[in-house]
């Protein structure tokens, strides 16, 4: 599909006004609300409508792609965070946000806390501005400001939860100025549910802008030039070290691993088109998967954890690139024993309940249970789709209840129900109130490996270690007793 060439990617031809129409059609409108009405995370379900119902279809569909959950408000922080940083994270992006000043400080301070090392800019709106379409032309003004090709590939513009409740059309804006990409996007906290999902929203996006430009004619190839092998898409973020050993996986098979989506440049996108298949490690990232599949390629879900879940990603990654029986099975036997002892080393004899709004939530599941814990139930904020489906039916078939969109009072409910050694998610609170164990997902099992031997040993590790604390947490709790909790705040009280 692809042709590559040397040259800069903004020397491409100028395309037809219906051409552009239609793109920015597709990469403005890709995300919404089920719920018109609602004017941000912590609005009146009545408030803030979209007057002129300009954003009314794009919000529909996106409905209808973002199946809700039993909460209509993001249980995590702002949804708008995911995209954010994936921008941020981008070479030569440029990043404008428009909506409430006070959204807009808690997510440039956050994303400054996380290590931006860039600005982000603000477009700001009055009721005046917002009812007049005033803020649609201060959008263009600033992004018109913004567009100098000598530093930027792409700006992308961000609706939060007011403009796009209130129908701010971004697909409007021109596709393109002075060879700058221009991608907007709406995000709204009461339409994309959780942070994850919203970097889905900006890498389809911006897929499928790109999949436009490659359609049309010959695009930047790889930095490093093109891979002579077939490649492998990685879908979904994942620790640096899994796709080095998923790529070391995949080398008896004749295969290579390609980009990771989100990428880290604009080129990068072209090449995770131009895959021979590609993984949603992430099974959530459904509108990568459109525009991967729309151009012709493969898809397949899970991801290679565990034995089990290593041998069935191997096989289905080989089926889907045509591999042969004898090669799959040669990569096959390079990985899984390695993988297999390193879950007989260490053992995990303990009961943990699994949540969290990252989506890996269930492969850290089958680790885990590969690994010898008893895991009775697995929620994640995250929708089930086709991608996911593989795990859902391992785990239950284990005796896992695993709960799709759960919500934060679900959770709690099985740790109640569970009484586990320790659970994992954003549960911790709760459960160490109860002097259970417990880890962060984010801060303490995203951030470690999880695929192959690296994997298995490493989530044992962490999780065995949280369980020894578990005396400790008993005394601590015996000796606080009620401090703290309900009206007795006296801490005079302890001693
Ligand atoms: S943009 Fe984010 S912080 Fe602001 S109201 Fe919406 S969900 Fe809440």
């Amino acid at each position: 599909m692809t042709d590559y060439t040397a040259t800069r990617d903004d020397d491409r031809a100028a395309e037809t006004a219906e051409a552009v129409y239609d793109a920015a059609d597709v990469t403005s409108a890709d995300t919404g609300a089920p719920r018109a009405g609602v004017a941000g995370c912590h609005g009146h379900p009545e408030a803030g409508a979209d007057p002129a119902g300009e954003n009314t279809e794009a919000l529909a569909r996106a409905a209808r792609a973002l199946p809700q959950g039993p909460h209509d408000r993001p249980q995590t922080m702002c949804p708008a965070f995911g995209s954010l940083r994936v921008g941020l994270r981008m070479r030569r992006t440029a990043t404008v946000l428009s909506g409430s000043a006070c959204c807009v400080y808690g997510l440039s301070f956050t994303a400054h806390f996380y290590g931006a090392r860039r600005s982000i800019g603000y477009v700001p709106f009055s009721s005046e501005t917002l009812v007049t379409g005033a803020l649609f032309e201060d959008i263009k003004e600033a992004v018109q400001g913004l567009a100098d090709p000598e530093k930027y590939d792409a700006i992308v513009v961000t609706n939060l939860c007011v403009p796009s409740a209130s129908g701010v059309p971004l697909r409007l804006l021109p596709r393109e100025i002075n060879g700058v990409r221009i991608i907007g996007i709406d995000v709204p906290g009461f339409g994309v549910t959780t942070h994850a999902e919203a970097k889905d929203v900006l890498a389809g996006a911006m897929l499928a802008y790109a999949r436009a430009e490659a359609e049309q004619g010959p695009v930047m190839a790889p930095r490093g030039g093109p891979i002579e092998k077939p490649t492998v898409t990685l879908l979904g973020e994942m620790f640096p070290a899994d796709p080095v050993g998923i790529g070391q996986m995949l080398e008896p098979m004749g295969l290579a691993i390609g980009p990771v989506v989100p990428t880290r440049e604009w080129r990068e996108l072209y090449a995770a088109l131009d895959c021979a298949a590609a993984a949603a490690i992430h099974p959530f990232y459904t509108r990568c998967v459109h525009e991967i599949q729309t151009a012709g390629r493969p898809v397949v879900g899970s991801a290679p954890v565990g034995v089990e879940g290593t041998a069935a990603w191997l096989e289905s990654v080989g089926q889907a690139c045509n591999v042969a029986t004898d090669k799959i099975d040669a990569a096959k036997a390079r990985v899984l024993p390695a993988v297999k002892a390193a879950l007989e080393r260490t053992s995990i004899p303990h009961r943990v309940i699994v949540s969290g709004y990252e989506g890996s939530e269930l492969l850290v599941a089958r680790v885990l249970i590969e690994a010898g814990a008893d895991v009775p139930y697995v929620g994640t904020a995250t929708p089930r789709t086709p991608w996911s489906a593989d795990d859902e039916a391992w785990l239950r078939a284990r005796g896992a209840h695993v709960e799709f969109r759960a919500s934060l009072e679900k959770d709690k409910q099985a740790v109640d129900a569970f009484s586990p050694d320790v659970a994992i998610g954003p549960v911790v609170q709760y459960a160490k109130q109860k002097a259970i164990p417990a880890l962060y997902f984010t801060n303490l099992i995203s951030a470690r490996p999880m695929m192959g031997p690296a994997g298995a040993g490493s989530l044992a590790q962490v999780i065995n270690a949280a369980a020894a604390n578990r005396e400790r947490f008993r005394t601590m709790h015996a000796f606080f007793s009620t401090v703290g909790g309900g009206r007795s705040i006296d801490v005079g009280r302890a001693g």
